[in-house]
């Protein structure tokens, strides 16, 4: 007879640690299980943690947990062959205001959160992969793992298994990950002395700098690039749509990466780094169009598997983390009012996600996948045209403002006309409405 716990869940990312977390704490028999060797071992991020949302699950968190630097400038570089122009917002520490995000390394942030699950009653068992979920009807009552005799029964089971979600498609709860939703992307860490970073980027204590890269780096695929400073490492990766990679034949995730590493802007950032580490991973930003039911009869979803990821403001991991909570809370609540744990009854779920900032962000920028792949231009003629706009307007050559500025316009309208530089601004703005 298959051993039963109150519940089940798949998975020991941010989202699944939350969920098991919340539960434990509130008495209930929680199992988790992890396909990794250990949670954090099988996870890769750039990585910048939204702090708030751990907050609400672990008070005090930033005292605890295994942050690098408090991120105090970030920067914004809109990139051609040679050049970025961008936007820098840098910040001093407010003694009054905690520091909202964190550079972190997945690795130590997960093994830490995971601690804290353990510590709070929750079972934990890795090296395990969950192949299936039990179904009586259409009722989820358990999962079948790799395990020999590796049935395990449950009231309830929260699937946070992460971006391809394979339990779930298993299941038949949703459809296969499709390549126009999911991006790749590749990272490495850069180790540097401390004393370097804090020279390259003008910081000091545990202060960060992080750098948001878009424009012709991608080849005009939907994607973008990013530099993290962490205490002794830089975190440096870029990222495509799938479905990008494959329609341009022959343009390799790692192309991209090293192309990246030569940029004239990015170069002497790294110079000198010893890297250490590679990685690459799928990250769900198909956005609200994509996201799939997210309960049924005895099952939630939350996470990267129910495609929880705001990829304009590049965050993941705090909606991970919120839907995880959310989902936990529905089923806490349930339990206390002695309900079932049925399709009916969870969707207070979907209602909890409908009213937090997690489905309002997705909502607001749903148009934006579509807009950037029907319009490459945003990605590849406008970052060509800001630089040699900047490159006219600060080139100190005898020519008179007023005709750098036609010239301006006249690059600008030579490109797109003028017709075409209407729509593009009223497309920009559906976007980000
Ligand atoms: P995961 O973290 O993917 O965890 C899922 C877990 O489930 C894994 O441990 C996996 O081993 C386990 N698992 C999977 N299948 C099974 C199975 N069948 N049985 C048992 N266990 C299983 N987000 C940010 O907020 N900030 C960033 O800076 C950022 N940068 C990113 C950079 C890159 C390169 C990538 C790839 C992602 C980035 N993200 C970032 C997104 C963020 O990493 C994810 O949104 C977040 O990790 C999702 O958490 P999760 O718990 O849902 O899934």
């Amino acid at each position: 007879m298959a051993e039963k716990f109150d519940v089940i869940v798949i998975g020991a990312g941010p989202s699944g640690n939350t969920a098991a977390y919340l539960m434990a704490k509130a008495g209930m028999k929680v199992l988790q299980i992890e396909r990794g060797e250990s949670p954090g071992t099988k996870n890769v991020q750039g990585a910048i943690m939204y702090v708030d949302a751990l907050e609400q699950v672990i008070p005090n968190c930033r005292k605890q947990a295994p942050v690098e630097r408090a991120v105090i400038e970030q920067r914004m570089w809109l990139m051609d062959e040679r050049s970025h122009i961008g936007t820098h917002f840098r910040e001093a520490v407010d003694p009054d205001e905690e520091p909202t995000r964190y550079t972190v390394i997945r690795a130590n942030l997960d093994k830490w959160f995971s601690k804290k699950v353990q510590e709070a009653g929750a079972l934990l068992i890795c090296e395990t992969t969950v192949l299936d979920l039990i179904k009586e009807g259409d009722r989820v009552i358990g999962v079948r793992t790799d395990r020999a005799n590796g049935d395990v029964l449950a009231d309830v089971v929260v699937l946070a298994d992460g971006v391809n979600s394979m339990v779930a498609t298993a299941a038949g709860l949703r459809s296969p990950v499709v390549a126009k939703d999911v991006a790749l992307a590749v990272k490495e860490m850069h180790f540097l002395p401390k004393a370097t970073i804090e020279e390259r980027f003008n910081i000091s204590g545990n202060n960060g700098v992080v750098i948001e890269m878009l424009g012709k780096i991608t080849k005009g695929m939907v994607g973008t690039g990013f530099l993290y400073t962490n205490k002794d490492s830089i975190s440096l990766g870029i990222g495509c749509m799938v479905a990008d990679f494959r329609e341009a034949r022959g343009v390799t995730p790692y192309q991209l990466l090293e192309e990246l590493k030569a940029h004239p802007s990015v170069k002497p950032l790294i110079a000198g780094s010893e890297v250490k580490e590679y990685s690459a991973h799928l990250i769900p930003e198909g956005g609200y169009n994509a996201i799939p039911a997210v309960h049924g009869n005895g099952w939630v979803i939350c996470g990267d598997s129910g495609g929880f990821v705001n990829a304009v403001h590049r965050e993941g991991s705090n909606l991970a983390m919120t839907t995880g909570r959310l989902a936990a809370e529905t089923i806490i609540q349930l339990r206390e009012e002695n309900k079932q744990y049925t399709a009916h009854h969870l969707k207070r779920y979907r209602k909890a996600l409908e009213e937090s900032f997690v489905m309002k962000d997705l909502k607001k920028y749903r148009d934006v996948p579509e807009i950037l792949h029907g319009n490459r231009q945003f990605l590849t003629t406008y970052p060509e045209l800001m630089s040699r706009a900047a490159h006219t307007l600060f080139k100190v050559d005898g020519i008179d403002k007023l005709t750098k500025e036609k010239q301006i316009k006249r690059d600008f309208v030579d490109k797109r006309s003028r017709f075409g530089l209407f729509g593009d601004a009223i497309k920009l703005m559906r976007a980000l409405r």
